[in-house]
């Protein structure tokens, strides 16, 4: 999911329809802009990609300077208008939408407590218990209100909530999911990921920091609020693998260079005789430059992404998955027959993906297929907000490294320990959960759903 904030600038829906079409590549099930011109709001969402929804008679229509706006990619499997965002609040303390990016981790006691005192849920989606826990605060002010709800929710999130005359970012204090600040045009902007800046000509500030909340508000410089003593910084390392677009910077890390050390060092800890090193395109390709540059073997683009069909991982089925495999990816017969290919991958989750590549190359000609992952086995559900959230749809839960490279039918398999992750964006933390199952929060109830039998 990926979310985005304007504040203070004409043109607000604009910017922030660009600024979601460079986010994009976080979330294809819906997406919305909603708008404020100080006095009322305005909305529009669906359950298509930005430019679907959005055109110029719509973007009209979304007044004001200030704006927040969403990408969603369904972490629940729970579709419907509904639960597209921003989610936008009447109260007659003043009317508010809020947009979100992660997930909490105690929203089923937060829903019970709150259900039990009074209030009615639209939405089965995180982001409404935020808004119902800063209402249920009869404290006058607002900030007291947000920052004293924030500190009832556990999990992972960048938050963005729009009043008629302030914009609110919030970060969890584990830093879990990224956010940055930016400015343009005499205003500022906020977003899930740096890329959204150069789309629309905005210039990077910082990022939010874990456990903090920004307030932007007209004619005064942003206000920064800690609340939370207690705070590390536990980003995400998938954000780094494989959700983030390579032109964003996360805490000061190009997220391509980040992968192309990745890359690097697998080439250094696990060489193999081969004759080309082909990347799985587009999260993988950065990897691939790396090893290819490390080892002196020649990088290729041994295949070839269809741009025109959606992330094979949102489509319901596994048997549509497995289409979708074959829909967008093929290989260069010409570049591949013949050869021993070093394959290099993001991550593996379920192992469908790997399979099918492996297997499309073989028919291609390639004569082996050593595969080389730029993360480690993922043995572990994620409970922030990433689709992987059973140990039975992860492969390497049951398996080890030589039963999943049998299953895939790989020549070799190897994939990259933690530490390198944490050597490759040159720092000492990192969220590692979904390889070594050390959540950074307590799980509440998200254990006990999913307590299957695993072997690691
Ligand atoms: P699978 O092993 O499940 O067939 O596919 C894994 C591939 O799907 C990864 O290499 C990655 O490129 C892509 N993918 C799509 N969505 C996700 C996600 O949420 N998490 C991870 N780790 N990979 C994903
Ligand atoms: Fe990211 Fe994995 Fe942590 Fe989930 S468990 S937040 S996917 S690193
Ligand atoms: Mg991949």
């Amino acid at each position: 999911m990926g979310v985005l904030g304007v504040f203070g600038c004409k043109d607000a829906a604009e910017i922030t329809y660009y600024g979601l079409h460079a986010l994009q590549h976080r979330g294809q099930e819906g997406c919305g802009i909603c708008t404020t011109d100080g006095i009322d709001f305005y909305r529009e969402r669906g359950e298509e990609l930005v430019t679907e929804i959005f055109n110029e008679r719509k973007l009209a229509k979304l007044k004001g300077n200030c704006a927040i706006g969403h990408v969603r990619y369904s972490s629940k499997a729970i579709g419907g208008l509904d639960n597209v965002q921003p989610f936008l609040f009447r109260h007659h303390t003043g009317d508010f939408a809020m947009a979100h990016n992660g997930n909490f981790v105690n929203s089923r006691q937060l829903r019970m407590s709150l259900e039990a005192q009074g209030s009615i849920f639209q939405s089965s989606s995180d982001t409404e218990i935020l808004a119902h826990l800063m209402k249920m605060n009869r404290r006058k002010d607002r900030i007291d209100a947000i920052e004293e709800a924030l500190t009832m929710i556990e999990g992972a999130y960048a938050f963005l909530i729009l009043t008629n005359d302030k914009l609110y970012a919030c970060r969890d204090k584990n830093g879990l999911r990224p956010i940055s600040i930016g400015k343009i045009n005499g205003g500022y902007i906020v977003s899930s990921e740096t890329c959204a800046f150069e789309a629309i000509g905005a210039t990077f500030i910082r990022d939010v920091e874990p456990g903090e909340m920004v307030i932007f508000e007209k004619g005064k410089d942003p206000a920064s609020i800690l609340f939370t003593g207690e705070f590390s910084h536990k980003m995400c390392a998938m954000e780094f693998v494989y959700f983030a677009r390579p032109d964003s910077e996360i805490e000061d890390v190009n997220v391509h260079t980040f992968r192309k050390n990745c890359g690097k060092y697998l080439a250094q800890i696990s060489p193999v005789d081969a004759d080309l090193v082909v990347g799985v395109p587009d999260s993988s390709i950065s990897g691939a430059i790396g090893y290819a540059e490390e080892s002196g073997i020649p990088y290729e683009i041994g295949l070839i992404k269809n741009k025109y069909i959606g992330r094979t991982f949102i489509q319901p089925s596994q048997e549509l998955r497995e289409k979708g495999v074959r829909l967008k990816l093929s290989p260069v017969q010409s570049l591949i027959a013949g050869k021993r290919v070093i394959l290099l991958d993001d991550s593996i989750v379920r192992g469908t993906t790997s399979k099918h590549i492996i297997r499309m190359l073989k028919d291609a000609g390639a004569k082996e297929v050593h595969v080389r992952i730029c993360c480690p086995p993922m043995r572990h559900p994620c409970f922030y907000g990433v689709d992987t959230s059973t140990y039975d749809e992860l492969i390497s839960a049951t398996a080890d490294v030589e039963e999943v490279r049998k299953i895939i039918e790989a020549d070799s398999l190897f994939f990259l320990p933690e530490e390198y992750l944490l050597k490759a964006g040159n720092r000492t933390e990192l969220c590692l959960a979904c390889y070594n199952g050390k959540y950074p929060t307590h799980l509440y109830q998200s254990k006990v759903d999913f307590n299957i039998e695993h072997k690691f």
